[in-house]
């Protein structure tokens, strides 16, 4: 009799990640990656900036930081052993104001301790020199920060598992499911499935996954659209590599920044606007179910009291090309309106809890013979194959066996 699989449900690139890390880890056990849509990488994982971070940011201790720093190494080393598209065009993270200045050096501090290399400070006049376009009081240079394209990536690691005789099945959405002794019975939009266990890696809707399998998820998935426009062909030499501003400390976002392409362009973006659908790209899609839903979860209530006037800003600089422009010259002066061609939009799957907090870290939760990956926004593509072989480790640690 063969074995039921251990059913992966999502494939972006976490869910791509983990169903290779298991197959390197135990290549006997059966596997199969559900994917809803006719493609992997279609939501987060092929929206976002594409960048491979370095780990500046992130609390020291945390997942972010060690995952960040551990898994940008191997995306480094995946995407030049495949030939993919990588420049490591390094990147400066500006302070305007002097009050961006300590937050600056908690950066750089940071950034030692999470083991980023040859990260330096720049005063203005280096700075100037660096990036003629740029203005500021200091800078960070990190010149490990580089590009990809995160959907060519995702499309490799389903070729990949493919050859190796793990199946993608595509178009099937998983819709629920039943845990029994044995194992774990999928509903899905293709008839019954039976697994041994599932990991849920379904981004925009994992929370729901995870309820829908009988677990009891700590968070709820909050979209957040963030949207970028295109500097018009003709500007793009304006910058030599990826320009970020200080981010603000109490929120999970970047700010907007300016970002080189692999294609050669550069985008600026993204903004956090709250979306009105899971995987609502453009400002008018609405979906009135999950709008009902948000509405009555008092983690998103919390946060909508709390961060009001950022949310007004936000929603403001969304519909306000010359706001969004206001704040990109505070980096590059030069830049004026007509440079600015409008750009794609993603959908940041941000996990709040019920007492409204934005969760900053990866969060990883497990329920009834599953797993679930319920906060893995930036920088979630450049630690994926961290973040896969971080869930395999707990996996095998839950099952106290190996897994094969
Ligand atoms: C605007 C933006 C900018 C970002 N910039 C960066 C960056 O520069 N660098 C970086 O490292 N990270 C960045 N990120 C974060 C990064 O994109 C994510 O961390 C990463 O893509 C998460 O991958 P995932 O596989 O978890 O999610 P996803 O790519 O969203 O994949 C989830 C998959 O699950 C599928 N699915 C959902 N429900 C079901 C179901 N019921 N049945 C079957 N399938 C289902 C979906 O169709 C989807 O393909 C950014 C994200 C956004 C949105």
């Amino acid at each position: 009799m063969t074995r039921p699989p251990l059913a992966i449900v999502g494939g972006g690139i976490l869910g791509l990640a983990v169903a290779g890390s298991l197959h390197r880890r135990s290549p006997g056990l059966p596997l199969i990656v559900l994917e809803k849509e006719s493609e992997v990488g279609r939501h987060q994982t092929g929206h976002n900036s594409g960048v491979v971070h370095s780990g500046v940011y992130y609390r020291p201790g945390s997942l972010k930081a060690r995952l960040c720093v551990e898994g940008r190494g191997r995306m480094v080393e995946y995407l030049r052993k495949h030939s993919l598209p990588y420049e490591e065009c390094g990147k400066i993270i500006v302070a305007t104001a002097a009050a961006e200045i300590p937050r600056l050096q908690e950066l750089r501090r940071r950034a030692t301790e999470n083991g980023v290399p040859a990260v330096t400070w720049m005063e203005p006049g280096e700075l100037q020199r660096f990036e003629p376009a740029v203005t500021g009081l200091a800078a960070l240079r990190v010149p490990g920060t580089g590009i990809t394209d995160y959907r060519a990536v995702a499309r490799s690691l389903r070729e990949e598992l493919e050859s190796d005789g793990v199946e993608v099945r595509r178009e099937v959405r998983v819709e629920g499911g039943e845990v029994r002794e044995e194992g774990i019975v999928l509903q899905t939009t293709s008839g019954p499935l039976e697994a041994m266990h599932v990991v849920n890696c379904g981004g925009l809707y994992s929370d729901r996954i995870a309820r829908s399998l009988g677990g009891n998820p700590s968070v709820a998935i909050v979209p957040f659209r963030g949207e970028y426009y295109l500097i018009r062909t003709g500007r793009t030499d304006l910058l030599r590599g990826l320009v970020y501003p200080v981010p603000d400390p109490e929120l999970p976002f970047l700010g907007v920044h300016f970002t080189r392409t692999v294609t050669g362009g550069i985008e600026v973006g993204p903004n956090a606007v709250w979306a009105m659908a899971r995987e609502g790209y453009t400002k008018t899609t609405v979906n009135p179910r999950e709008v009902a839903w948000a509405l009555t979860y008092p983690g998103f209530l919390r946060v909508a009291r709390r961060e009001l006037w950022t949310g007004a800003y936000e929603m403001l600089r969304s519909l306000d090309k010359a706001t969004f422009l206001r704040d990109l010259q505070r980096l590059v002066p030069s830049l004026e309106e007509r440079d600015l061609a409008p750009g794609g939009a993603g959908v940041r799957a941000q996990a709040v809890t019920s007492g409204g907090q934005l969760c900053d870290d990866f969060v990883i939760d497990e329920g009834p013979r599953s797993m679930h990956i319920l906060n893995a926004p930036s920088p979630g593509a450049t630690a994926s194959l961290a973040i896969a072989d971080y869930v395999v480790d707990r996996l095998a640690a839950s099952a106290g066996r190996p897994l094969g």
